[in-house]
C-alpha cells in the first residue's frame, strides 16, 4: 500500500499562522459553538494540515489521532479528493437535487457496490443527523408504526428526532418525552447490564432483553430498530459474537425495519467498508455520513434495500433537502472511496488494528493500572480509564469531565497529539492510512502520558 501520509515537509507561512491569529479573535467575538458553554471556550485554531498532521495558530504540528470527529478516514488534503473537488466547481458547483449529475450517480454507484446486500438505492443528506431522520422516517412510512427502538449508550445526531434515539446523556437536555423513542440496553461486556460473565452469556442476555422490549412496546408498534454497529462516541464497545446476527433476526421476526447506523463505524473506520461486514449481516438501510468522503464537503446518506425502496417506487417519498446529492460532496465521495480502494486503505486499517493497535494497545493495558479495557478493531479503539479495576470506577463520570482526564489530555496535546478523548475514555482514531511510524509514535505519546493517570489509580 503506498502511505500517503508520511511526514509532511512544509510548515505553515507567515501569513497562514497571521490569519490563523485574527481567526481567533473573530472566533470569539461572532462564532457560536456546538455542545459549549461559549464563554468557557478556548478552542484552538488549525491553519494548516497534511495528511495525518494539522499545524495551530502558533505553528505547532500535531499528530491527529482523532481523525477530527473520526471523519477524516483518507486524512488531510488528500490530492485525489481535492482534485476531484476543483475539478467538480469548475464544471458544475451546484444543481437541485430533482436533476441528475454524473457526480451524484458515480456516488451513488460505488456506495451501492460496497454495501451489503441489496442496499442499492441512497438517499444523499448532509450529515449523519438527517441520514438517521429520514431513515426512521422511511422505516415509520414503510411500517405505518410509530415507534423506534434505540440503544443507551449510543449517538445518532444533534437533530429533534437523531437526538431523541440518541442514548448518551447529550439526549437528556433535549429529550421531549414524546418522539416515540424507546430505549433498551445494549450489549456491552465490560459494563454489563445483564450482570454476564462471558461475551456468550451478554450476547444471549441482552438479545432476550432486546425481545422482551419488543414484545412489551408491542411489535406491532415498532417502525425501526436504530443501532450503531459499533458504537463510537458512547465507547467503542465492540458487540460480542452473535449479538448483530440475533439483532438482524429478531428485527426480521418482529417486521421491524433495522437500521445500521455507520455514520462512525462505516467506510473502513472498523477495518471492513461497514462495520455490519465483520458479522456477514445486511440491515434494511445502512445511515452513513462522515468517511464518506472524509467530511472535505459535508455529505451523508441512507441506502436502502430494494423492499424499502419499493414502498416508494409508486407512492411520493415525502421528504428532501435542497443539496440532497451536492455536487461538490459528491465528487469528494467519488474521490475518497476511489483513493481509499486504490491505496487499500480499508485493508490497511484492518492490519493496523490486527499488528499495531491491537497488541501495543493490550501490552500498554499490562503496563497502565488505569486501564481498564482496550477494545476496538481496524483504526477505531478506545482505552477505558478506571481509579479502580475492581470496581471500575470511571476516570470521569459518564457524561463529565475531570480534572484527572483534563490533565491527561493536556498532557497528549503538549507532546503534540490531538487527541479524540470523551468522558474516561480515549479513543485511538487517527485516519486509516497513518504510516506505521506516525501509529506508533502516537502510541508512545499516550503510553507516556498514562503515568499521570496511573498516578491517580
Ligand atoms: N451517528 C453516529 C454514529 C455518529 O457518530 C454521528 C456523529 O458523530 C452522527 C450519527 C451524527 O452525524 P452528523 O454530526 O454528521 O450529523
Amino acid at each position: 500500500m503506498t502511505e500517503t501520509t508520511t511526514t509532511p515537509a512544509s510548515a505553515p507561512t507567515p501569513e497562514q499562522l497571521d490569519a490563523g491569529r485574527r481567526a481567533y479573535e473573530l472566533d470569539r467575538a461572532h462564532v457560536f459553538h456546538s455542545w459549549s458553554a461559549q464563554e468557557t471556550l478556548d478552542p484552538m485554531t488549525f491553519v494548516k494540515a497534511e495528511g495525518s498532521h494539522v499545524w495551530d495558530a502558533d505553528g505547532r504540528r500535531y499528530l491527529d489521532f482523532s481523525s477530527q470527529l473520526v471523519n477524516t478516514n483518507i486524512g488531510h488534503q488528500h490530492p485525489t479528493v481535492v482534485n476531484a473537488i476543483v475539478k467538480q466547481a469548475t464544471e458544475l458547483c451546484t444543481i437541485a437535487p430533482q436533476h441528475a449529475n454524473a457526480a451524484r450517480s458515480e456516488a451513488a454507484r460505488l456506495i451501492a457496490e460496497l454495501t451489503p446486500g441489496d442496499l442499492n438505492r441512497v438517499f444523499f443528506t448532509n450529515g449523519g443527523a438527517d441520514a438517521n431522520e429520514h431513515a426512521i422516517r422511511m422505516a415509520r412510512l414503510h411500517t405505518g408504526r410509530k415507534k423506534v427502538l434505540s440503544a443507551y449508550r449510543s449517538y445518532h445526531g444533534g437533530t429533534h428526532l437523531a437526538i431523541n434515539a440518541t442514548g448518551d446523556p447529550r439526549r437528556i437536555p433535549n429529550d421531549d418525552g414524546d418522539s416515540g423513542v424507546v430505549h433498551f440496553f445494549p450489549a456491552y461486556p465490560y459494563r454489563s447490564y445483564f450482570h454476564s460473565d462471558s461475551p456468550e452469556q451478554e450476547t444471549q442476555r441482552a438479545l432476550a432483553h432486546l425481545e422482551d422490549m419488543i414484545v412489551l412496546e408491542g411489535a406491532a408498534n415498532i417502525a425501526a430498530l436504530v443501532l450503531e454497529s459499533i458504537p463510537g462516541t458512547a465507547g467503542i464497545y465492540v458487540p460480542p459474537p452473535g449479538y448483530i446476527e440475533g439483532v438482524r433476526e429478531l428485527t426480521a421476526k418482529y417486521g421491524i425495519v433495522y437500521i445500521a447506523d455507520e455514520v462512525m463505524a462505516g467506510f473502513g473506520r472498523a477495518g471492513k467498508w461497514f462495520a455490519v461486514d465483520h458479522w456477514g449481516v445486511t440491515p434494511d438501510i445502512i445511515t452513513f455520513a462522515k468517511g464518506v468522503n472524509s467530511g472535505y464537503v459535508p455529505l451523508g446518506g441512507v441506502a436502502m434495500s430494494e423492499t424499502i425502496y419499493q414502498t416508494f417506487a409508486q407512492r411520493p417519498y415525502p421528504g428532501g433537502l435542497t443539496y440532497s446529492g451536492h455536487p461538490l460532496a459528491c465528487a469528494a465521495a467519488v474521490g475518497a472511496i476511489t483513493a481509499m480502494r486504490e491505496e487499500s486503505m480499508v485493508e490497511n486499517a484492518a492490519r493496523l488494528g490486527e499488528e499495531v493497535f491491537g497488541p501495543e494497545l493490550l501490552a500498554m493495558a499490562e503496563r497502565h493500572p488505569s486501564i481498564g479495557e482496550v477494545r476496538g478493531a481496524g483504526c477505531f479503539w478506545a482505552i477505558e480509564l478506571v481509579k479502580n479495576r475492581e470496581t471500575k470506577e470511571p476516570m470521569a463520570a459518564y457524561g463529565g469531565s475531570s480534572p484527572e482526564m483534563n490533565e491527561l489530555i493536556a498532557a497528549l496535546k503538549s507532546a503534540g497529539m490531538l487527541p479524540f478523548a470523551n468522558f474516561n475514555r480515549i479513543h485511538v482514531v487517527p485516519p486509516l492510512n497513518i504510516s506505521d511510524d506516525d501509529a506508533r509514535r502516537g502510541l508512545a505519546i499516550i503510553d507516556e502520558a498514562l503515568h499521570l493517570a496511573d498516578a491517580h489509580v
